[in-house]
């Protein structure tokens, strides 16, 4: 269970970048044991290796960006939620250009791959963070917790002023089955009038319904409608996921979300890493795992 994976075979996936709009070829190949997720890019000269990990985040504005000495891997996110979702720790991504393909909006073409190819159980355990201490990130009614909670979990909450969406609100245990039953097919979602200025802007070249929810006014303009009623707060966890990964390690805790995207994610994991309120468990240590998965769970304090 608390082994680390690694895929049986390499994966290739072939899709429209959101950004370029041009098409991206990905193949998601196994690697070694510790090697952890490192996505490369192969259509620069000589190729890159960036390490998926929040240290090496350059940009949270419309997706999650990683990159390293001035090349830039962009839209990482669902990709990454269907590796750490799945429980896939190792991996090589090689990338022929600047962003993962869009797909579908979801983590799910993904998912449907990996899940087809099969996981290869290694030999050395998992990197586990138990977290002993609360920390927080927030910014006016948007925040997001990390708690101390021996069941890994999450709770995603958001609230959008439009007659499809208003308050929605997804709990969630963090392990595959979850992910892959209740968030890897939540897509992406965007207002027509942002979508068309971004569009404008350039910054969007690669988006269509085929690839998001488009919502109007009044409603949702994809023909065949939302894929589960609540689609908009578990695409919202599904990012949670997908950002959580970038800390590299499992995370023993419950998540708590509001409001919250990349960028607030991203607050986060830098708090993990840098201020003291939790450990990595030694899994070599049986002892130490009896006896100091203890719950204590704090309740959030919200003003
Ligand atoms: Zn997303």
């Amino acid at each position: 269970m608390q082994m680390q994976n690694t895929l049986k075979k390499q994966v290739h996936f072939q899709g429209v970048g959101l950004h370029t709009g041009s098409q991206v070829t990905v193949t998601v190949k196994p690697a070694l044991e510790n090697h952890g997720i490192v996505f490369m890019r192969t259509d620069v000269e000589p190729s890159v290796r960036i390490p998926a990990l929040s240290s090496y985040i350059v940009d949270t504005t419309l997706s999650t960006t990683i990159g390293k000495d001035g090349v830039t891997i962009a839209t990482i996110e669902h990709l990454m939620a269907a590796l750490w979702g799945l429980g896939v720790d190792n991996a090589l991504v090689e990338v022929e250009g600047p962003e993962i393909p869009i797909m579908d909006g979801s983590s799910y073409p993904f998912v449907k791959q990996f899940k087809r190819r099969g996981l290869h159980k290694q030999s050395v355990h998992r990197k586990i963070f138990v977290v002993t201490e609360p920390i927080s990130v927030i910014d006016g009614d948007r925040y997001c917790y990390l708690l101390s909670q021996k069941i890994p979990k999450l709770t995603c909450s958001i609230d959008f002023a439009h007659p499809v969406i208003g308050k929605q609100k997804c709990e969630i245990k963090i392990d595959a089955k979850s992910f892959v039953t209740r968030l890897a097919k939540a897509r992406t979602f965007g207002h027509l009038k942002d979508v068309e200025m971004l569009r404008q802007k350039g910054l969007i070249a690669g988006g269509s319904l085929d690839s998001a929810i488009v919502l109007d006014d009044q409603g949702v303009m994809n023909p065949e409608g939302l894929r589960y009623p609540d689609e908009f707060v578990r695409h919202k966890a599904l990012d949670a996921f997908g950002d959580m990964a970038l800390s590299g390690m499992r995370i023993l805790g419950h998540l708590v979300t509001h409001k919250a995207g990349h960028e607030l994610h991203y607050r986060l994991m830098r708090k993990l890493m840098t201020e003291k309120c939790g450990y990595v468990l030694d899994l070599t240590r049986q002892e130490q795992f009896q006896e100091e998965l203890i719950p204590s769970f704090i309740q959030p304090t919200i003003a």
